[in-house]
Parts: C-alpha cells; sequence; structure tokens
C-alpha cells in the first residue's frame, strides 16, 4: 500500500504538563535580565519526523533540549527562528503585533534551510497558548508597558552527519524575561560595512531568518561596539548600496533635488533584505497617515528603493539629510545620528533634537498600537 500521509502540525492535540517548580520572576535590576537567558515557566516544543510528520505539540516545563552530538543543526546550520514580542497594555491587556506576520516569515524560513513547512496559523496558536500560561504571571499588571521577548525557533535535531535535508526536527517557542529595553538618546552610531565585509547577497539567503545568517555578522559587529559604535550598517555592490542595520531594517527621509520629502528603504525582491515586521508595518502606516499633510508634518512620499552611501553622503553635503532611523521588533525604531563610512563621520541631523520628528510620530504610532492606546488590527489581545 501507500504510505500513510505525514501528520500537520495540529495546535488542537497540543498536551499540557505543568511545572512542578515554579520559578520567581527576577526583579528589574536582576542581572539576569542583561543575559537574555531568563526563560519563563514555560516553553512548547514538538518533533517532526519525515516518515510520520508532526507528533503532539507539548507545553512543558522550560527547559535544556537534548541533542545527539551529531545532530544537523550543530553541523549544518539547519535552524531557523522568530523574534516577537508580548506587550503588557496601559489597558491592562496583553497583544501581540501582526503573530501572523511573524508565522508566515517563520514558514519561508523553515523552507529556506530545508526544514519541514507547516500551517502558520497553528503556530500562531501554538504562541498564545504558552503566553495564556505563562503572560500574566511573567508580565503583571502592574507592569504597563513591559513586554516578554518570544523566540519560536527549528532546529535539525536528528543524529546524523550525512550533508542532507534533516530527517528529524523540532520546533520550540520559548518566552524571554528581557521587559525593557535601553534607549540611546543621543542616537544609534552605525559603522558602514567594508567591501570585504558582507551580511547578505543577490539571490542569496539574506531574506530568510536563518541562523546562518547572524553568526558570520558577529565579527564585524563586535568591531563596531569596540570602536563605539551601536551596530554596522550593512551595504552591497560596488556602489555600497545601503541594506539594512544590524538585525533591523533601515530607513532615511530626505528631500529630493526636486524639492520632494521622501521616505526611502531598501526593496525586497533581491532576497538580500529580511521583510520586516516593522518595516512593513511603517511603510503601511506613513503611506495612510503622512501622504496628505494632515498629521501635522509635510506630507512625504514613501518609496521602496535601492540607494546608496553617495546619495545618503550627498544629501547629508547638500543639506537635504532629514532623519535616518532603523526599525526592528529588538530595538523598536531607533533615529541614527551618524554613520561612519570609509573612516568619514558623516552626521544626520536629528529635527526634534533627540529623535527626528518623522520617527517620533511613527514610533508613537506602533507603541499606541501595541500597548493598546489605539485599536487597530496590528494589535491582537489575548
Ligand atoms: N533585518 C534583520 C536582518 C533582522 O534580523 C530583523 C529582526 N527580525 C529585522 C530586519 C527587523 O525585522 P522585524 O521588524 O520583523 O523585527
Amino acid at each position: 500500500g501507500s504510505a500513510p500521509a505525514l501528520r500537520p502540525l495540529d495546535a488542537s492535540k497540543l498536551t499540557f504538563s505543568r511545572t512542578t517548580a515554579p520559578m520567581t520572576v527576577p526583579e528589574l535590576d536582576d542581572p539576569i535580565i542583561k543575559t537574555s537567558s531568563q526563560g519563563t515557566d514555560h516553553m512548547i516544543t514538538c518533533k517532526w519526523t519525515d516518515t510520520s510528520g508532526w507528533e503532539a505539540p507539548e507545553l512543558r516545563p522550560y527547559g535544556n533540549l537534548s541533542l545527539a552530538p551529531t545532530a544537523s543543526v550543530l553541523h549544518y546550520s539547519t535552524e531557523c527562528f522568530e523574534g516577537m514580542k508580548l506587550y503588557r497594555g496601559y489597558d491592562g491587556k496583553l497583544r501581540l503585533f501582526r503573530p501572523d506576520a511573524n508565522c508566515k516569515r517563520m514558514l519561508i524560513s523553515a523552507t529556506r534551510i530545508s526544514l519541514p513547512a507547516f500551517d502558520p496559523e497553528q503556530l500562531e496558536i501554538l504562541i498564545k497558548q504558552l503566553v495564556a500560561i505563562d503572560g500574566e504571571k511573567w508580565l503583571p499588571k502592574s507592569r504597563p508597558g513591559h513586554f516578554l521577548y518570544l523566540r519560536p525557533a527549528m532546529i535539525g535535531s536528528g543524529a546524523g552527519l550525512g550533508v542532507g535535508a534533516p530527517k528529524e526536527a523540532t520546533l520550540f517557542v520559548i518566552a524571554i524575561f528581557m521587559p525593557v529595553i535601553g534607549s540611546s538618546p543621543q542616537g544609534m552610531k552605525l559603522l558602514a560595512s567594508r567591501e570585504n565585509e558582507v551580511r547578505a547577497w543577490l539571490n542569496g539567503t539574506g531574506y530568510a531568518k536563518i541562523g546562518g545568517n547572524y553568526g558570520p555578522t558577529l565579527m564585524a559587529n563586535s568591531e563596531a561596539q569596540s570602536r563605539g559604535y551601536d551596530q554596522i550598517l550593512w551595504l552591497y555592490g560596488e556602489d555600497a548600496r545601503v541594506t539594512e542595520a544590524g538585525a533591523s531594517n533601515f530607513f532615511v527621509i530626505w528631500r529630493t533635488r526636486e524639492g520632494k520629502l521622501q521616505m526611502i528603504t531598501a526593496p525586497l525582491g533581491d532576497k538580500i533584505i529580511l521583510d520586516g515586521v516593522t518595516r512593513r508595518s511603517i511603510l503601511q502606516l506613513s503611506r495612510e497617515r503622512l501622504a496628505d499633510g494632515k498629521s501635522g508634518l509635510e506630507a512625504i512620499e514613501v518609496v521602496e528603493r535601492n540607494f546608496t552611501m553617495g546619495d545618503v553622503a550627498e544629501a547629508i553635503s547638500e543639506g537635504r539629510m532629514v532623519e535616518a532611523f532603523a526599525a526592528g521588533t529588538a530595538y523598536f525604531v531607533c533615529p541614527v545620528s551618524e554613520i561612519n563610512f570609509k573612516n568619514q563621520a558623516l552626521s544626520i541631523p536629528m529635527a526634534g533634537g533627540e529623535s527626528g520628528e518623522y520617527a517620533a510620530m511613527i514610533k508613537q504610532w506602533l507603541v499606541n498600537i501595541m500597548y493598546g492606546k489605539e485599536d487597530h488590527g496590528f494589535g491582537i489581545v489575548v
């Protein structure tokens, strides 16, 4: 007869084994927070095999995974992950921000690295199950404005050194206690990557959130930090195209030579940059809210197009640069005050002092949605 069909990921089969040793939520000044290693009481795991498909997912006490030393992920980086947050609103509710977008992106990443497919809606339900169990305790109502960092991930977990698509995979979802981010009030300083430092390339894997894209960037990142910079601004190609800043997308607001105010960010489609959920949301909201001057700020045109360090340097030297900012889940919307390119410090004006006016307004829209000050379809109450 024919082989039985592989079982799909099915959140309704989730089994629950609650911890018998509940943890204590750390105080906000506990140094453990800075290590981003403090998990909440529970995690979700789910195993897949190429013979049976997905097993029943399990909610179980947070703890170590056990892997054979020959596990695929340890040798061939068969791994993908997501980064999202659970927000404690000022209205007392817990919200996710566009979790459907993260789950769909996780499927794209998994597929790219030969990990098994799944229905993104089932992953979203599993994430909601975890936060339903741990959210109230780890994000108490007394701490509005705080968040938990959620990390869904998948690894090739089967034993065997054969260089091939994983025959076994493990999906897991953990919640990490790091309730607030330190902001850099002076604005971020970026060190532009050099020609021999390339994060991603045309038709490569930059668009996927796979671990293999991140390890190789750490060397440049360490150098940037030791020289007093916050992140690397990743450039690409002989024309020094501007792509992303660290693990954030990058935006510039400038006046074109024709006098038009324009927001620009690198386009998707070359498979170089990550389709950031924050990026997408900023583009959509800016197109809706900044196109006509009704926001109180001068209307801007929003474009996704390649631009180069040459364009940036020219805009600065001709006085046309208005603002620049990085945007992503981890560091949110962060104004950029300086870019070091070929050992020249290029200063970016930050219209309102601490932050440019556009970045500040965009940040406020997102904060309002995430923390329940504005009812919007991007904010999902859990
Ligand atoms: N670019 C890269 C390379 C990233 O890792 C991230 C973080 N996921 C982003 C951009 C921002 O994406 P998001 O807004 O979905 O966090």
